[in-house]
């Protein structure tokens, strides 16, 4: 590669810069300390080692970093937040299109906020929420705005607001061919990015959002069993999904077993009506402990689910969205018996539905699995380094089981490496069309990689 100069970084050290670099782009080969620290993504469990790093300042630095792995047949991954649960935002031996410097963000008017893709929620909810705006989005502090909207986005008030992919207006992307595009020449375009946008067809530099009146406040409510059989969790999961069914569209909750413990979370942004009061009556009566917060204003309400910032060791991963109970109610005593033989590993459910499910909103985007109303996911946790490859395997057989139950709709935000037929499970029946838009826009595969559309 060519020559090495020594410059001082944005991280205060000495590192590596190659002499291909400008204002608009700086590359970075491994050997550098830049180049480790752009390198890592969230997960700790997962290093990839990318032949060139180029950490782009804007769409004409983007532009010049794919022209440069055109000429020299590097693959390309594109990296705005690194959250992928996966690491699909970086690679071995390609280019890996770092944004982290496209993380401004601005509101040209009172109705629209326009960012760059780097740009984390926190950063989003603690600017919008102040002018009483909301952008709908998920709950971690650190997940970046381009990674989640490309892929879907849901949180708290997605039932009321719609996944984060629904707010989307316009889109600013630089082509394998190296030209900028916009979305307002292409509508299939814009209908692609909202749900199947994930790395598949170029780089997003710039986004559009429309953002709508937020909440004042939001209250939550924690109930928990301890020492909890899987018979009874079993049990509490069907009431769960039962009475969750009937709950208003300003709450979102959650079910979750670790092995020993069952939680359930309830969050509201408007009034507790009957169906609310009835659900809080039934779980606080068979549980070991209940937690009622106040209404808080939204901002301070968000900070308690912001979760972690730094890297952490996990595999994380949608364990599929179904429509009710009777989907896995013939796996999940299995699925829960397995959870309990492996402390470090735990199941839950998400409310989904309410707007999320509108046939306009279908029809406007590539997320597939409006039906749903609830998304599952399988959470592990561990530190050493010996642990992985078990906790890897029983996580495994515990997918198995919802793929035995004939679960096929999975979440692309929440990719799981073994999902083999996984182009049908995330973007299911839109699958072809996406397919159609790769061939327009990357009919080279310049951006390839685990789990990208090839054709
Ligand atoms: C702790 C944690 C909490 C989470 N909570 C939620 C949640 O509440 N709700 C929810 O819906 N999701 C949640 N997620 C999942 C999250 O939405 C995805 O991981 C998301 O893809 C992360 O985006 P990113 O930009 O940070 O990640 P990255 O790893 O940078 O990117 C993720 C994927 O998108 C692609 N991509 C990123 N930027 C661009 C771009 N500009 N142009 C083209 N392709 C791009 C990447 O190539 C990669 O395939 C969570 C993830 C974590 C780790």
């Amino acid at each position: 590669m060519a020559l090495l100069l020594q410059q001082v970084n944005l991280f205060g050290r000495a590192y590596n810069k190659l002499d291909l670099s400008n204002d608009n782009v700086t590359f970075y080969e491994s050997g550098s300390e830049a180049y480790e620290a752009l390198r890592k993504g969230f997960n700790k469990r997962i290093n990839r080692y990318p032949k060139l790093i180029a950490l782009c300042s804007n769409t004409q630095g983007v532009v010049e970093a794919i022209q440069y792995a055109a000429k020299n047949n590097l693959p390309v991954t594109v990296k705005s937040g690194g959250h992928c649960m996966e690491g699909f935002s970086c690679n071995d031996g390609g280019m890996v299109i770092n944004l982290s410097l496209l993380n401004k963000l601005s509101m040209p008017d009172s109705k629209t906020l326009s960012v760059e893709p780097a740009c984390l929620l926190k950063t989003i909810y603690e600017t919008l929420i102040p002018k009483a705006k909301y952008l709908p989005g998920g709950s971690c502090q650190s997940v970046a705005i381009g990674g989640l909207a490309l892929g879907g986005g849901y949180g708290l008030m997605s039932r009321n607001y719609g996944l984060t992919c629904d707010s989307l207006l316009e889109a600013t992307m630089v082509t394998a061919s190296g030209k900028v595009v916009n979305t307002k020449d292409d509508p299939e375009l814009l209908w692609a990015l909202k749900g199947g946008g994930n790395g598949n067809f170029g780089v997003v530099t710039q986004m559009k959002f429309k953002v709508q009146k937020a909440p004042a406040s939001m209250i939550s409510f924690k109930f928990r069993s301890k020492n909890t059989t899987v018979e009874n969790a079993v049990e509490t999961c069907r009431q769960w999904f039962e009475r969750s069914a009937t709950l208003p569209l300003t709450c979102f909750s959650a079910f979750i077993f670790n092995g020993r413990t069952t939680y359930i979370l309830l969050t509201n942004t408007g009034k507790n009506n009957a169906s609310v009061n009835e659900f809080i009556d039934y779980f606080k009566a068979g549980s070991t402990k209940f937690s009622k917060g106040n209404p808080l204003p939204l901002g301070r309400a968000l900070k308690a689910y912001y979760g972690e910032s730094r890297p952490v060791t996990f595999k994380n991963a949608s364990a599929g969205l179904y429509k009710d109970f009777t989907e896995i109610e013939s796996v999940i005593g299995m699925v829960f018996a397995l959870v309990k033989k492996k402390p470090g590993i735990l199941y839950q459910v998400n409310t989904l539905g309410g707007v999320i499910n509108s046939p306009e909103q279908e029809a406007a985007s590539a997320f597939p699995h409006r039906q749903c109303a609830y998304f599952s996911e399988l959470q592990a946790y561990w530190d050493s380094e010996q642990a992985t490859q078990g906790f890897l395997d029983h996580f495994e057989l515990i997918q198995q089981q919802f793929t035995a139950a004939g679960i096929r709709a999975q979440y692309r935000n929440y990719p799981d490496i073994n999902f083999t037929n996984w182009g049908q499970l995330y973007y299911g029946k839109n699958l072809d069309r996406l397919l159609a838009l790769k061939r327009r826009y990357d009919p080279g595969n310049t951006f390839s990689g685990p789990q990208t559309l090839t054709i």
